[in-house]
């Protein structure tokens, strides 16, 4: 069965004035759905046909280029969109709130921390909160990595991830990928990434 766009959980411009309505279409009806359309190529008449989106990303280093930049843009833009939602941003609760003190000091040290990952990672790619044994930690990958890919050098399992690409911000912040990572924090859905933090320990 080939992998097919899934809809966005809310509407293009429901995460206004942060990501804006035009940026929302194209990365998830242009971009997302490009990933999408050369994973179903890649896979097309090869072994890996029929494989689940997290088969092939786990081995993806091992497969082919084409699985590893295309699976992982589907996987990491599918777990995106996910992560985000209207009237949300705020701060985290419960057991989340305390594993973010314990691993980072407070909260506004974990943004920093998350942020500075997004601000160095040179050119394309992604940041990302994920689980390692029983911990947070934050890291990044390049272009569609992710952290649970076997090429990953930084393993875990991730609950939150903000795409630095430039086609994730350029048309609303053209060069400043600082104020569209101030900007996020706005639209992080927490009830989702707590819902995977406790799914992840
Ligand atoms: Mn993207």
């Amino acid at each position: 069965m080939a992998f097919t766009l899934p809809a966005l959980p809310y509407a293009h411009e429901a995460l206004e004035p942060y990501i804006d309505t035009l940026t929302m279409q194209i990365h998830h009806g242009k971009h997302h759905q490009a990933y999408v359309d050369n994973l179903n190529k890649a896979v097309a008449g090869t072994p890996n046909e029929g494989k689940s989106l997290e088969e092939l990303v786990k081995h993806a280093g091992s497969i082919s280029p084409a699985i590893r930049n295309n699976g992982g843009g589907h996987w990491n833009h599918s777990f995106f969109w996910e992560s985000l939602a209207a009237n949300a941003g705020g701060t985290p609760s419960g057991a989340l709130s305390d594993a973010i003190t314990t691993a980072f000091g407070s909260f506004d040290a974990f943004k920093e921390k998350f942020a500075a990952a997004g601000m160095t990672r040179f050119g394309s790619g992604w940041a990302w909160l994920g689980v390692k044994d029983g911990k947070l930690e934050i890291c990044s990958t390049p272009n569609q990595d992710n952290p649970l890919m076997d090429v990953a050098d930084c393993k875990c399992t991730p609950i939150l991830g903000v795409d630095v690409w430039e086609h994730a911000y350029y048309l609303k912040y053209q060069n400043r990928r600082a104020d569209y990572l101030g900007a996020f924090w706005n639209v992080v859905s927490w009830k989702k990434v707590a819902e995977r933090f406790a799914a992840a320990i």
